[in-house]
């Protein structure tokens, strides 16, 4: 079972981190021997790939002059990540967190991109949110970000998947469901909470037999 390694650039605050451990925590007791490396945005090395400050650094950047500020290209960044010289000696899941607004592929913006074994995802719109909404949210990006990595809602032969921006489930209540707006994104997250559950059984079983 490969290990999860989370990151995060310097801007991530204390409130997001909490809130990204405790998804973590509660999805690891559906998958009770994943190992996760919290690596966070201290540099473990020097030079190339020795921070996710690095990573930030080295992420194309697009200005918007609608938005008057810059995002950055989701894609580029998981490419980085794909190519991190010590994937090959120590396989590893990157869940990969950054304080600035993502962009991908003429998309406005994204919350976040599951691309083989890594992900990399956005807290940034989330920050206007009330504490409440906001940490709820955070965990469903965890949850949902997560299970594309480990293969949920991607077979659309079933009757609980759609094409919708990617494989995504239909069930309300299941962090793979998708929600393509701030609004929609925390209506979708307050319906996981209150289904309790983080995944539908059927999207359970996907993880049940998942081996990344
Ligand atoms: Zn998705
Ligand atoms: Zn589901």
């Amino acid at each position: 079972m490969l290990p999860i390694y989370l990151t995060y650039d310097s801007g991530v605050d204390e409130f997001e981190i909490r809130a990204i451990m405790i998804a973590l925590i509660e999805f690891k007791k559906l998958r009770p021997r994943q190992k996760v490396t919290v690596h966070g945005s201290k540099p473990w090395s020097t030079g190339d790939y020795s921070s996710a400050d690095w990573y930030i650094k080295s992420a194309k950047r697009i200005f918007r002059e609608d938005l008057g500020r810059v995002q950055l290209d989701a894609d580029s960044i998981l490419t980085l990540l794909e190519n991190e010289p010590w994937q090959a000696q120590q396989s590893h899941i990157d869940l990969f967190f950054t304080s600035y607004d993502l962009s991908l592929r003429g998309i406005n913006f994204c919350f976040g991109i599951a691309r083989g074994r890594n992900t990399v995802q956005s807290l940034y719109r989330f920050r206007r949110l009330c504490e409440d909404d906001r940490e709820i949210a955070i965990k469903t990006l965890v949850w949902h970000e997560l299970g594309h990595i480990f293969g949920l809602a991607s077979d659309l032969s079933r009757s609980n998947t759609r094409d919708c921006c990617g494989s995504h489930c239909t069930n309300e209540g299941c962090a793979m469901c998708q929600g393509v707006s701030v609004k929609e994104w925390v209506m979708h997250a307050r319906e996981v909470k209150k289904y309790g559950m983080i995944y539908c059984s059927q999207c359970m079983d996907d993880l049940r037999r998942a081996r990344p």
